[in-house]
């Protein structure tokens, strides 16, 4: 038996150097770089899911919903690009994913599906493990779900959805993104409730093929939720609804382009660099280039330029860029693209510029949305056999229904980042409390750091973070 500092008796608190909150993508890659680093240390992994790696993204089941990057692009070593190319050389080899030669193209350029990326990183966390194991350190799941945190002096103490206690001299926060629930009039868990998962063919196939299916949402997640509803043998109408009605751009493979912004720090502000972006875009499709080149070129700068901009800047680019940004950065898979290519063009996917207002009392296992055309006063309503809720993400920690985010607001342990998006905290993963003082032992990673690098998400970006973070918590 142990004792808590309020000298209540407890049965015995677990220790751990480090307690990483959260085993998706970042918390298995910080894991596994800590497991390289030399000396030896001990690592508990809280995530309730039954496998650490995966997290939602790489949590797919189906071949269709692939990486949005091809393997060139994904790897998880930030010292090796190839890394992700040569593992997938090694498993197409021994007669894994046999479907790949479809796609025609050499191995580095191939998209492979998410659930398939979830085993590569599994395989390198398991190579970690072997070599940590080396020096005496070691990593292990714990399968809950952290519903309080408390720092001490010289401490962390977790507090799980089990009872369990756990200490550390360290914690990072690595719980990835939380889904939107953008329902005015309703719930959060009302809309979630009548809405279909976008990732559940199963349950699509138990729809009328012929039925008109409703998203709210025109992103990748839409994206995927097409590609669900292919694959359920879907063959009726899709409406889709979002604010500006923008499609997520084909992702191709431009040739490489003049960084120009490395070349002018003085471009600061989004008016400028929308303005020389635009007219290295136009230069390219005069020169008969690929637009995405000079737009791949943008990506190594964004934290820079983000973390540089002041507020009024930021959010003139959220809302005046973001919209055109999302659409055309994060694009779509070249396979997924060309089933909405091919829908839109048949008429069967139909996208309207209009915001979701609320559910509508339905009955006969219909649905029923209120919606907002764009330009218009009026609202309507709309209805269907199924609702796909594809809207997004929640980045905004004071509206995230879960214990841990509500529990670290009302202790004042972390407060909102800028514009609200995730946590504040120091560009070295240092959370930032209420009163603005930097934590000592407890730091984040990934999604939670949107409001400091504004991208923050993607395969290349938690790696990188991984990587120095576990050189900041060893040192
Ligand atoms: C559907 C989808 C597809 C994507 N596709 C791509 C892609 O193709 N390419 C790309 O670069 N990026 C993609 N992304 C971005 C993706 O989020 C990142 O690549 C990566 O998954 C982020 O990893 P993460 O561990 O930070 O977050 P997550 O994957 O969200 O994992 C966070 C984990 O933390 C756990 N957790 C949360 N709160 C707690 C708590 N209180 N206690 C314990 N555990 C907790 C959750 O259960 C979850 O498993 C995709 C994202 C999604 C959602």
């Amino acid at each position: 038996m142990s004792e808590t500092s309020s000298g209540q008796a407890t049965d015995a608190i677990r220790h751990a150097d480090i307690l990483i909150v959260g085993g998706g993508l970042s918390g298995t890659m910080l894991a596994a770089q800590l497991l390289r680093l030399p000396g030896k240390r001990s690592m508990l992994v809280i995530e309730p899911r039954a496998e650490l790696g995966r997290g939602e993204a790489y949590s797919a089941v189906e071949l269709g919903h692939t990486l949005n990057g091809n393997a060139a692009r994904m790897s998880v070593d930030p010292d090796n690009a190839d890394d992700l190319t040569q593992w997938l050389t090694d498993h197409i080899t021994a007669g894994g994913w046999p479907e790949s030669d479809q796609q025609h193209v050499p191995v580095s350029q191939l998209f492979p599906p998410r659930g398939l990326f979830g085993v590569y990183v599994q395989q390198r966390l398991a190579e970690a493990q072997v070599a940590g194991t080396l020096q005496g350190s070691t990593v292990e799941h714990v399968r809950a779900e952290v519903v309080d945190l408390q720092t001490r002096d010289d401490s962390v103490l977790l507090t799980l959805s089990d009872g369990q206690r756990l200490q550390g001299a360290y914690a990072v926060l690595a719980t990835g993104l939380f889904p939107a629930a953008r329902t005015p009039q309703t719930e959060s868990s009302g809309l979630n409730a009548a809405a279909l998962d976008p990732w559940d063919v199963a349950a699509m196939r138990q729809l009328d093929p012929q039925s008109t299916v409703l998203i709210i949402g025109s992103g990748l997640t839409m994206v995927d939720a097409v590609v669900s509803l292919e694959q359920a043998g879907h063959r009726g109408p899709i409406e889709v609804f979002s604010r500006h009605g923008l499609l997520p751009q084909r992702r191709r493979q431009p040739p490489a382009w003049a960084d120009f912004l490395d070349a002018d720090h003085s471009l600061r502000t989004p008016r400028q660099l929308v303005r020389e972006l635009r007219r290295h875009c136009r230069d390219a499709i005069a020169q008969g280039v690929d637009w995405q080149a000079p737009l791949d070129t943008v990506r190594a700068h964004v934290g820079r330029l983000w973390s540089q901009a002041t507020d009024a800047q930021r959010r003139q680019f959220v809302r005046h860029v973001r919209p055109w940004w999302e659409s055309h950065h994060h694009r779509s898979p070249p396979l997924s693209a060309e089933l909405i290519e091919l829908l839109h063009g048949e008429g069967r996917l139909r996208i309207q510029a209009a915001s979701f207002k609320g559910l509508e009392p339905a009955s006969n296992g219909a649905v029923r949305i209120r919606i907002r055309r764009r330009g218009e006063v009026e609202t309507v309503v709309v209805s269907g056999a199924a609702l796909i809720n594809s809207s997004g993400i929640e980045y905004d920690w004071r509206r995230v229904a879960r214990p841990l985010p509500q529990q670290l607001l009302a202790r004042g342990l972390i407060k909102p980042g800028p514009l609200a998006l995730g946590i504040a905290a120091q560009a070295d993963g240092a959370v930032l409390a209420a009163d603005g003082q930097a934590a000592q032992r407890l730091f984040a990673m990934g999604p939670p750091l949107r409001g400091i690098w504004w991208e923050s998400t993607a395969v290349t970006e938690v790696c990188s973070q991984a990587k120095a973070l576990a050189a900041r918590l060893v040192s």
